[in-house]
């Protein structure tokens, strides 16, 4: 087996406990990995005064391959998204968040297997932001009024929507691929066209045109999102491979791990043409931060997803039969579990979760 080496960013929060839980069960499935600590997130914002240190980017280059814990950003002020700024810097354009029911994890049905593929690089994650009352906001909603646009109320702050059609090919075609790589039948793109004609319109026209290159070999439709939020509720197992732009990606991803057991158990990936970043979906969690309470599940699946990518198929699998033995068995899961399955059994501290997944994987030897 070869070695690889990664890059480990624990981020903040419950990222400290669960990227330990991930390390320990990686190793005890046989891979062989060289791990490069790096540092990203809030405590790093304090400690070092940037929260994405140039030498963490660098640390990804050169390795190629990180696997990241959440990384707590300020709500509302304070420094931009440490995720989105890895995801721009490192060309990161698609997020990648697969959605399986799984015995034991308390999901609201038994029968989801679906793929959400989220635009990773613009849509109202841009990060092109305009501050109410600053000079340049006022510039811009004196500029829409002139061109006939629109009138924007003066006390306004403005998000900028930019959808173009070199990513929403990008991101419409990896989705294409990725249904006929992995056998799936069929992609859904979820906009709101009926309203944002020039950003989702486009969206949607250009997602039509790339449907047409993979007629007859992968099913094509579409949904408007706040249809497609209900019909996911009602009937999840009709979705298969979903592609989003961002905004509506991000909240979906929430909303499909609420189905299948909560944002304990849903990994994802960042993935570019040259690099990859893996992580949960889930954030740090201050709530439940040092308590040694985090379901390390997410990250653990998140690393099988790194182990495909690296051509470790076998060890992912393993740890996947694993993950699965421990929830049918279920005498050994943490609280978000125990309260998503209505159970009162104790739960499992984020240590004794790790230890008996390590020892379902040494069962399968
Ligand atoms: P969150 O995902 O951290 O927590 C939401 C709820 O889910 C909390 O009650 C939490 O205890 C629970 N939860 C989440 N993960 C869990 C796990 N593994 N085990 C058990 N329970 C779990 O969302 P939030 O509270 O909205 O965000 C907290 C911080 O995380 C914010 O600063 C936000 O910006 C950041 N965030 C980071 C990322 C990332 O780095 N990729 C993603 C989302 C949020």
């Amino acid at each position: 087996m070869a070695q690889h080496t990664v890059t480990l960013i624990p981020g903040d929060g419950i990222g400290l406990e669960t990227s330990a839980a991930m390390q320990r069960v990686v190793e005890a499935a046989g891979a062989d990995i060289v791990w490069e600590v790096a540092e990203a997130g809030a405590a790093c914002a304090e400690k070092t005064g940037t929260p994405l240190p140039d030498e963490t980017i660098e640390a990804v280059k050169r390795n190629k391959v990180a696997i990241k814990g959440p990384c707590t950003t300020p709500v509302g002020t304070g420094f931009r998204s440490v995720n989105v700024a890895l995801r721009k810097t490192l060309d990161l354009y698609v997020c990648l968040r697969p959605v399986l029911s799984m015995p034991g994890a308390g999901g609201r049905y038994d029968d989801v297997d679906l793929v959400i593929v989220r635009e990773n690089s613009e849509d109202l994650y841009a990060g092109v932001e305009f501050e109410e009352g600053s000079e340049a906001a006022s510039k811009l909603i004196k500029f829409c009024e002139d061109e006939g646009a629109g009138v924007i109320r003066p006390d306004s702050g403005i998000s900028i929507k930019p959808i173009s059609i070199t990513a929403t090919q990008n991101i419409v075609r990896y989705a294409f691929e990725y249904a006929l790589k992995h056998g799936r039948k069929k992609v859904t793109a979820a906009h709101k066209a009926n309203i944002m004609k020039y950003s989702d319109g486009l969206f949607l026209r250009t997602a039509r045109e790339v449907a047409k290159e993979y007629e007859g070999r992968v099913e094509f439709d579409d949904r408007i999102i706040d249809a497609f939020c209900m019909n996911m509720v009602i009937d999840p197992a009709q979705f298969d491979v979903v592609v989003f732009p961002n905004l509506y990606g991000d909240i979906a991803s929430d909303l499909a791990a609420g189905l299948v057991g909560g944002l304990g158990i849903a990994p994802g990936a960042n993935i570019g043409k040259e690099y990859a970043v893996f992580e949960a979906v889930h954030g740090s969690a201050p709530d439940i931060a040092g308590q040694n309470k985090a379901n390390p599940t997410a990250e653990i699946m998140s690393a099988a997803m790194m182990l495909d990518h690296l051509g470790e198929l076998e060890i992912a699998e393993r740890i996947r039969r694993g993950v699965r033995a421990v929830y049918a068995d279920g005498s050994v899961l943490t609280g978000d579990i125990r309260k998503a399955t209505g159970s009162s059994a104790p739960a499992a501290s984020c240590t004794e979760f790790t230890e008996a997944l390590i020892a379902a994987i040494k069962d399968q030897a």
